[in-house]
């Protein structure tokens, strides 16, 4: 299958079913698996044999989703999580430990930096935010001698920033350090940051490859390229034996391919739980199925409507990395040349209050905290996530006061057009 392209693996990854069995993935709606001996049973535990024991460690639906999602990155191994927010912390707390230090993009994901900055930050795990513009030069002096890998959104929520993956690949692997990419905007369709240099990919898989906002999930791809053991000192939960399982050597038993995917399960997901449930998997599976149908008319949408956002003089200003004079064009043009994501950012002239009456007039755009989903929404942050603070605090955290997040859905892209113009008639 890996030789196929993208959207072949979109519709065909992960599970071909042998004669007589089911043509579309089966649910395996069950905690657990029978076994006729007590020694099968004890080999699995032990990581001897390779099966099913128990679903909060592994599931065949789950592995068939992850196996999909594994082959569209052009991964070697891949697990899903039970949310974007829970692969982030495995992907980190696979390789960090309290007393380590992490070097990360300061345009991420509101969430995930709540996560870094603050939860991840009280067991003991720093973070060094740079703004993905910076030099090589200041890249490199946020590096210390514990830290452990890099981190960074391919197109990031909701700053709209294009990552430079070769730029950060670079110096992280100069490191001594794998690169981790959170390609959740991007999806795999538009990206494959694997192909540019990163060692670990993750999403949130409740964006657009589930796309129905339907399913919260997440997932983790590894490339199985980083050779952990040029650097045991520094990676010794790769490197060195697991007394939780008797000993096992990630790197020795399970290789370069398996070795992180194998820790997080067998470790994290164990002792956390943060898992997928069957049937999700199986709705995220028939989201990825149309996934490349589905980005390519978001981002066209996308791309005609930050044009007309353009040419409206009620518009302050937008931001789009499709659009030619965006200050992160180049980057997009040679990171995702088939298209980017189908969030927009603008201003609307007139500020707050005209935002407020702009979202109330909106008849197809529904008011939500989502993106990334076949039906068109959009958040005015000042009013909504960041409503608390002043215009002074939301200029500090980088979002102006007249910011309208807008996430183009699947609909008519005239309707979408005709919408945002009555809405800005009624200002
Ligand atoms: C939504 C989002 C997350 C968090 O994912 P959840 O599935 O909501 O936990 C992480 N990264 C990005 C870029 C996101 O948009």
């Amino acid at each position: 299958m890996s030789d196929f392209r993208i959207e072949t693996k979109c519709v065909q990854s992960g599970y071909t079913p042998k004669n007589g069995e089911p043509r579309q993935i089966p649910i395996y709606q069950s905690t657990t698996f029978k076994y006729d001996s007590s020694e099968e049973m004890g080999k699995l535990f032990d990581l001897e044999a390779s099966g099913y024991f128990y679903t909060r460690l592994q599931n065949p639906t789950n592995d068939y989703v992850a196996a999909k999602i594994c082959e569209m990155e052009g991964g070697s191994a891949a697990m899903l999580t039970s949310s974007g927010q829970a692969a982030a912390f495995f992907s980190i707390f696979n390789l960090a430990s309290c007393g380590d230090h992490i070097v990360s993009s300061s345009t991420i994901y509101g969430g995930t930096y709540n996560l870094f900055a603050v939860t991840m930050k009280r067991m003991g795990i720093e973070f060094t935010f740079v703004s993905p513009e910076c030099t090589e030069e200041e890249l490199n002096a946020a590096f210390r001698e514990n830290t452990k890998a890099v981190f960074g959104e391919t197109i990031a929520n909701p700053a709209l920033t294009v990552f430079d993956i070769e730029k950060f690949a670079k110096v992280a692997h100069a490191h001594g350090v794998p690169l981790i990419v959170d390609n959740t905007f991007a999806t795999p369709v538009n990206c494959r940051p694997i192909e540019w240099g990163a060692d670990i990919v993750m999403h949130s898989t409740t964006k657009y490859m589930d796309g129905h906002g339907c399913s919260v999930g997440g997932c983790i791809v590894d490339s199985g390229k980083f050779d952990w053991t040029k650097y045991p000192e520094k990676f010794p939960g790769l490197c060195t034996p697991d007394e939780s399982y008797h000993g096992v050597t990630y790197t020795e038993r399970f290789g370069l391919e398996g070795a992180f995917i194998t820790k997080a399960t067998a470790q994290l997901m164990r002792d956390f739980g943060a898992i997928q449930s069957p049937q999700h998997a199986y709705y995220l599976n028939l989201g990825l199925e149309s996934l490349h149908v589905r980005m390519a008319r978001h981002c066209e949408n996308a791309l005609t409507i930050a044009k007309f956002l353009k040419s409206d003089e009620r518009i302050a200003w937008v931001t789009y990395p499709g659009l030619e004079d965006d200050r992160n064009y180049e980057l997009a043009k040679k990171y995702l040349p088939n298209g980017t994501c189908g969030v927009i950012s603008f201003g609307i002239k007139g500020g707050r209050v005209a935002c407020e009456k702009f979202m109330n007039s909106l008849k197809i755009a529904a008011i939500q905290t989502h993106v990334a989903d076949v039906r068109t929404c959009c958040l005015h942050p000042a009013n909504a996530t960041h409503r608390q603070m002043n215009d002074d605090e939301l200029l500090a955290c980088g979002i102006t006061p007249d910011l309208v997040r807008y996430s183009c859905g699947i609909e008519n892209v005239q309707d979408l057009i005709d919408d945002i113009k009555q809405a800005l008639d009624n200002i």
